[in-house]
C-alpha cells in the first residue's frame, strides 16, 4: 500500500471539512517552513490560502483545524474571539469524528 503523505492526509481532512464546515470561498493548503508560527490564513482573490508549518502530523492537523476556523470566522469578530472559538470547536469535532450529524 502506498504511503500517505502528510499533504494528502491534510487534504483528506480539508475535503471533509469543506463538506461539513463549508467556507464562503475555496481553500487551498500550502505547507511551509517557519519558525514564526504554526500556520496562517490569507484571503486572496482566488480564495483562502491556509499555510501550515511543517512539523509533526498531530500539530499540523491541529493547525489545519485552527486555520480552518479562521477562514470560517473571517471578518467576524476578533482573531481568536467567540466566533472563531465556535468554529474551532465545530471543525475539531468534525475531524475527530464526534460530529456525525
Ligand atoms: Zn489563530
Amino acid at each position: 500500500m502506498a504511503r500517505v503523505t502528510t499533504l494528502q492526509l491534510l487534504e483528506k481532512h480539508a475535503a471533509i471539512l469543506a463538506l461539513r464546515c463549508p467556507l464562503r470561498r475555496p481553500a487551498r493548503l500550502r505547507l511551509v517552513k517557519s519558525k514564526a508560527n504554526h500556520g496562517a490564513t490569507y484571503l486572496c482573490r482566488d480564495g483562502f490560502w491556509l499555510t501550515i508549518t511543517r512539523g509533526s502530523r498531530a500539530v499540523m492537523l491541529d493547525t489545519l483545524i485552527h486555520e480552518w476556523a479562521h477562514a470560517r470566522a473571517w471578518g467576524r469578530g476578533k482573531d481568536h474571539g467567540d466566533k472563531w472559538g465556535i468554529e474551532y470547536a465545530r471543525a475539531y469535532r468534525v475531524v475527530i469524528g464526534e460530529d456525525k450529524a
